[in-house]
């Protein structure tokens, strides 16, 4: 008795008993993995022929794109300003390239941008919120996660996998980006003499970064991970795409006033000395510091525009809590009103959190450990409390959740 022969899907070929359950056409049949892949092709184009790049669309000016930062970011008004327009002219260069690609005539360089500043300032933040307002792909790559190429870890081309994902693959969408780098102090070679032997985790992903930032033709694994030779690879140009780097460079404030107090020694010296603003050190950071923190000169070089944040003082931290637009009040707040509870923060709660973080010297990442500390006990026994009902937060009860 002959058996009847097993039905294969039409697309990868596999037999039922591997591919489980076949649907069939006329001619043939399809298995759930090629149909799930079919969805995604299909959705992915759609996508493709939406994102055009609109030169003609209005570019937000620097003034509208810091008012946009105010919303969300306290403070750091230098680096709100140098990003506000560097981002404008991040457009304006996208625009005039593609105006005058077949001309000879002058061409827009990019700034790519370093932030330096402590950690918990916001550097993160007014990355994420210029990727709120822009109409380009953005992603934020940590560059301690990153190797040069042979090393565990990832390689620096996986910094533009992340791209080609927040445009969904389209290449072009993803060669007008931003790209924000997090953490690039931590790659800085460890001293100023060239070691023999091999630093893996430094100056060697600084050389590999710099391929990026000069503007290249990158081949990148779509999925991420490491290249193989069987592998298909998408082309990236990086000429376009602008690079924020941001790290806390710990220490530098040292070879910052050492460069300082060198420079004015000698006649009036002293009193140079006593305009610098010692507990704000970072605003008079230059590139040569970060070569001396250990960071390549060539990449220095490869950021023209160079910015600090400043460490957020008391002010700064109370009016964190409770001004930006998903201020953490505001978010706790919300958490009740869904369970009609209005919530009240008495101001001396506010100052008592305040204190804690001063204590804990995070800037403001202290702030929100610290009122979840307070909070979840409260958000714990908050659909028991009476509907319709106010809680206000005493520093009282404030001060016996944070002893826990
Ligand atoms: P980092 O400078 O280490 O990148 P982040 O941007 O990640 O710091 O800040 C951590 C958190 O602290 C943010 O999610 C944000 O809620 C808050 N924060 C930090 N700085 C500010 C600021 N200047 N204005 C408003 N919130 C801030």
């Amino acid at each position: 008795m002959s058996k009847k022969p097993e039905e294969h899907c039409s697309f990868c070929g596999r037999p039922a008993s591997q591919a489980g359950m076949l649907l069939s056409g006329l001619n043939g049949y399809i298995c759930h993995d090629c149909s799930d892949q079919a969805v995604k092709i299909f959705g992915e184009q759609q996508h493709h022929s939406s994102k055009n790049f609109d030169p003609t669309a209005p570019i937000p000016t620097p003034r509208e794109i810091k008012e946009f930062l105010d919303q969300y970011v306290i403070g750091q008004e230098a680096a709100k300003r140098v990003l506000s327009v560097a981002v404008y002219n991040h457009y304006k260069r996208l625009r005039y390239n593609a105006e005058h690609k077949d001309t000879n005539d002058v061409e827009i360089e990019k700034s790519n941008i370093i932030l330096v500043g402590e950690t918990g300032t916001g550097k993160t933040l007014l990355a994420r919120t210029i990727a709120r307002l822009l109409k380009v792909p953005f992603c934020i790559a940590d560059a301690t996660t990153l190797t040069e190429a042979g090393y565990v870890g990832d390689d620096v081309e996986n910094v533009l996998v992340r791209l080609l994902q927040a445009a969904d693959y389209d290449v072009a969408a993803a060669e007008r980006g931003i790209v924000f780098i997090d953490e690039i102090d931590k790659i800085a070679r460890k001293s100023e003499n060239t070691s023999i032997t091999r630093d893996v985790s430094g100056e060697g992903v600084q050389q590999a970064l710099l391929k990026l930032l000069e503007g290249a033709e990158v081949s990148v694994p779509p999925e991420g991970g490491r290249k193989h030779p069987e592998q298909k690879l998408i082309n990236v140009n990086t000429r376009n795409i602008l690079f924020i780097c941001g790290g806390a460079f710990d220490g530098v404030e040292r070879s910052i006033a050492a460069r300082l107090n060198s420079n004015v020694i000698g006649f009036k010296g002293d009193e140079k000395r006593q305009e610098l603003d010692r507990d704000n050190m970072l605003k008079y950071v230059q590139p040569m510091d970060l070569k001396k923190f250990g960071l390549i000169p060539e990449l220095v070089g490869r950021f023209p525009v160079l910015t600090h944040l400043e460490a957020l003082d008391r002010d700064a931290l109370r009016r964190i809590l409770t001004e930006p637009k998903n201020a953490l009040t505001k978010q706790y707040e919300e958490l009740f009103r869904m369970d009609n509870i209005q919530l009240v923060f008495a101001p001396q709660t506010l100052d008592l959190v305040v204190d804690r973080a001063v204590e804990y010297h995070l800037g403001a990442r202290g702030l929100r450990s610290i009122m979840e500390g307070i909070m979840t006990d409260l958000m714990f026994d908050l659909p028991q409390m009476e509907k319709g009902s106010t809680y206000t937060l005493t520093p009282e009860v404030a001060k016996e959740k944070m002893k826990l």
